[in-house]
């Protein structure tokens, strides 16, 4: 089993993860990459917060483009 990931696929994933959409495996191999990977787990942390903000104001959208940006910028960081 090959539960080495790169940062790309963590934040492809991020969304699922934080969703609990994944399967028991990618979960723990994402958890796994956030554990050791300090700008993804920042990623992690801004997903979250997000997602808290949207829910107390009761928000739809975040622009989508500016979600994209954030993340590409953090995934950057990260080479
Ligand atoms: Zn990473």
């Amino acid at each position: 089993m090959d539960d080495q990931i790169d940062c790309g696929d963590a934040l492809l994933q991020l969304s699922a993860f934080l969703d609990g959409e994944l399967t028991d495996e990618n979960r723990l191999a994402i958890a796994d990459h956030l554990n050791r990977c300090a700008p993804c787990d920042g990623a992690r942390h801004f997903e979250g917060e997000l997602r808290t903000v949207i829910q107390d104001r009761c928000r739809e959208e975040v622009p989508d483009d500016l979600r994209q940006r954030i993340l590409a910028a953090i995934a950057d960081d990260a080479k």
